[in-house]
């Protein structure tokens, strides 16, 4: 645990860029043998926009890396954080804490409030109009989100306390978890399901892109399905009805046009329709 620990505090940025792109190319391959649904798209047509909201995501976080780590180094100098004030423990659990709450402050409540605050809302939808959910989808976030969701992240490292070895391994384990749960390939619904009761499932993660209300504001977790549980917010429907998009904004090809995608945020404010 410590060999890893030293490993990812000082992770170098071309390690998580092979990531990302391992990543990627890992999932892009598979969704040709597997695919889960057989989309009439242009495959590199589609992932443009995607491809430049991950360059965007990639810069806002490289440019405000100093934050989390001088935050990280504050929590350890002070020992201040829900990890510190807890009583000695294993290392390992230590790690497993820190990167569940990390899932939890980082990414289950900015998802939530994101969902359930107006204008956020607007802003995250641009993850949500995309009609072929892919592994490029993971990172199809409005420069905007990218701020939103890295103030949550630092708030988090803040009250969990993580050391900054935990931060990028809870980041690199994000990276592609979503690659994972947004992947257009199809594993057995078993499968799918045994992995659902600890992680979140590709299944799992598809029906909160299903276009009406209530499944769109369901399954908001990351990395893992606990918090969904916990809070009630775990729903399952079948992968064969679900349907991709937002019912309000139905327009494909404006929701394939990266002009108009920066600009989905400043659009009237609409709310799914409930089925
Ligand atoms: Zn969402």
């Amino acid at each position: 645990m410590e060999t890893i620990l030293n490993y990812f505090e000082t992770i170098p940025s071309t390690h998580r860029s092979i990531l990302l792109i391992g990543g990627i190319t890992l999932f892009w391959v598979l969704e040709g043998i597997v695919p889960l649904v057989n989309f009439k798209y242009k495959k590199w047509q589609h992932a443009v926009p995607n491809l430049f909201f991950t360059l965007t995501t990639i810069i806002i976080n490289f440019a405000l890396a100093g934050l989390l780590v001088f935050t990280a180094l504050w929590v350890k100098q002070n020992n201040f954080g829900i990890i510190n004030w807890l009583p000695e423990m294993p290392l390992w659990l230590y790690a497993l804490l820190g990167v569940l709450l990390l899932d939890f402050f980082g990414a289950y409540l900015a998802h939530y409030v994101e969902h359930k605050v107006k204008p956020l809302w607007m802003i995250h939808l641009v993850h949500h109009s995309d009609h072929n959910v892919d592994t490029t989808t993971a990172n199809r976030h409005h420069p905007l989100e990218s701020f939103i969701r890295f103030a949550f992240t630092l708030f988090g490292v803040f009250i969990v306390g993580t050391p900054i070895a935990i931060v990028f391994l809870y980041q690199s384990l994000s990276l592609v978890a979503t690659q994972f749960t947004h992947a257009n390939i199809k594993m057995s619904k078993r499968v799918d399901k045994i992995i659902s009761y600890v992680l979140i499932s590709p299944d799992m993660h598809k029906i909160h892109h299903h276009y009406k209300l209530p499944y769109t504001d369901s399954n908001y977790g990351n990395i893992f399905s606990v918090w969904d549980r916990i809070f009630g917010t775990y729903m399952y429907m079948d992968r064969e009805d679900v349907v991709y998009g937002v019912d309000t904004f139905p327009n494909e090809k404006e929701n394939a046009s990266l002009k108009h995608l920066l600009k989905q945020p400043f659009h009237k404010y609409r709310k799914p329709t409930t089925l």
